[in-house]
């Protein structure tokens, strides 16, 4: 039976880089009817960060990844699934303790300040820095030394000489590793009693029968150490995958946090109007693609196509062009009824300066929302994100306060422009406020036929009136967002 894990570290918020792993996860154990698993690494404490767990769970799920087992979701046989906690009681140090009696783990007394020296002599020669493995073969006189003197010991992992270590990868291939060239003995478990990352994820994989180990590709130089460890323990590993890293294709090199102008935390896609749906479409297609040409694929259907054989062994570039074509195809397919759910939720959460306008107009949430399902019908065809059809409402609410250009009425007959926007001026003055676009539709229509003026220079100088630019979508239905004592003004101020 699959198992598969997500395992963040709780050492920032949900990177797109995160997403991708927890996605390819998520698909390999719903593709396969298995479970997931959420594992929280959190050994590093120095580097955890407030909030950071909580965020990684939030935003996975927005993003509609969930797990069946995890902190909230404990399964007793294989609980509990915080790091710190599972060192608590001991379970990683009962293996180092097994290792050490096996004679394939040691204690180490080097200090932190000889280490240190060691690795800058041979920085100093050109070499790369390596533990010579000095303790292991230490005299018991030596070690009574050293704990005289009270220095703490770490725990080395003792390698086999000149040993390959190799794996089938889903998205590489066969790799391997020689022994000699992992830099020596590795450290297991710290002098503060903390197990490393390589030795701590080892013992919760094989502990929690975790069968597929799918995680990004800057962990592959991880995984011969792993392997090692599996084999001192004698244990199978699992089948690993390692997924293409996502470079920023402006600098050619891996995404990275420090890049301005690229938005890559989940939590910054969703407050910027990214739908959820498309994001995940997005992400699905880095470092993985199906069969084929389509690349609008709902969940279902990627769960469905998901081949672990089709993880791809390059870099993934990340294309905002692209994100931002999927989420105008997603935009467009939605009901209006759920993009407005959809709005009313970035408004409420006010997180973003689109939402702030919105907010700032104190409209009632049912005004506000039958505002945003009039724009959104208006526009749902020509916009990328959510947070233009929230700017479009907010410009059309606070219209009469627009410094609109009249600019391109020179374009037009002066006489003729008159006569239109003073024919719809006395055909709308006594209508309703719920008056639709149909109406008025059938209303441009008969005054320009009162007035004789057709096509663009009947359109157009309604453009401009109403919106300040010639070129607008479907102004009977932009007249229809106004209240009817808002398209008088603005046609008495587009007159004078
Ligand atoms: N905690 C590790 C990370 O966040 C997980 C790596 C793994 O999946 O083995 O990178």
């Amino acid at each position: 039976k699959v198992r598969v894990r997500y395992a963040p570290s709780p050492t920032g918020f949900l990177h797109i880089g995160n997403a991708q792993s927890a996605l390819f996860n998520y698909l390999f154990a719903r593709h396969f009817n298995g479970t997931m698993v959420l594992r929280i690494e959190d050994t590093d404490i120095a580097r955890n960060v407030p909030h950071g767990e909580e965020s990684q769970m939030e935003n996975l799920h927005w993003l509609g990844v969930d797990w069946d087992e995890g902190p909230d979701k404990p399964n007793p046989k294989y609980a509990p699934y915080h790091q710190t906690e599972r060192n608590k009681e001991g379970i990683y140090h009962k293996y180092v303790q097994k290792l050490i009696d096996e004679g394939k783990a040691y204690y180490d007394y080097t200090t932190e300040e000889e280490l240190q020296k060691m690795r800058e002599e041979q920085k100093a020669k050109g070499e790369t820095p390596r533990y010579g493995g000095h303790w292991y073969n230490a005299s018991q006189e030596e070690i009574d030394a050293a704990k005289a003197k009270g220095i703490k010991p770490s725990v080395r992992l003792h390698l086999p000489k000149d040993h390959t270590l190799e794996w089938d990868d889903w998205a590489l291939g066969h790799i391997s590793f020689n022994s000699d060239n992992l830099g020596g003995d590795f450290v297991i478990e710290k002098n503060n009693g903390m197990p490393t990352y390589n030795f701590a994820v080892v013992i919760d994989d094989y502990l929690m029968d975790i069968t597929d180990c799918l995680r990004g590709a800057d962990h592959i130089a991880n995984t011969p150490k792993q392997i090692a460890v599996y084999e001192a323990l004698g244990v199978d590993h699992p089948h690993f995958c390692h997924i293409s890293l996502i470079f920023n294709p402006a600098t050619g090199k891996k995404l990275s946090k420090r890049d301005k102008n690229t938005l890559q935390f989940i939590s910054q896609y969703h407050r910027h109007g990214y739908l959820k749906e498309a994001i995940f479409n997005f992400i699905a297609f880095l470092g993985w693609s199906p069969v084929g040409e389509k690349e609008i694929y709902s969940k279902e259907e990627l769960i469905k196509a998901y081949d672990p054989n089709r993880m791809s062994n390059s870099p993934a570039y990340f294309d905002q062009h692209k994100l931002d074509w999927m989420n105008a195809e997603y935009i467009k397919k939605m009901s209006v009824d759920e993009l407005a759910d959809r709005i009313m939720t970035l408004v409420h959460e006010n997180d973003s300066e689109e939402a702030n306008k919105l907010n700032d107009l104190k409209m009632s949430d049912d005004d506000l929302r039958a505002l945003l399902k009039k724009v959104i019908h208006i526009h749902q065809r020509d916009v990328y994100k959510l947070i233009e059809i929230m700017d479009y409402a907010w410009f059309y609410a606070t219209i009469l306060d627009q410094d609109l250009s009249y600019d391109d009425f020179a374009n037009f007959d002066k006489d003729e422009t008159l006569a239109v926007l003073n024919g719809i001026k006395d055909a709308v003055k006594d209508l309703s406020d719920d008056t639709t676009p149909d109406a008025y539709n059938d209303l441009i229509k008969k005054v320009g036929k009162d007035v004789n003026v057709k096509g663009q220079k009947l359109y157009f100088p309604l453009n401009i009136a109403f919106t300040g630019k010639s070129s607008a979508p479907q102004i009977n239905e932009i007249m229809a967002v106004y209240p009817v004592a808002t398209t008088v003004k603005l046609l008495d101020k587009a007159i004078a």
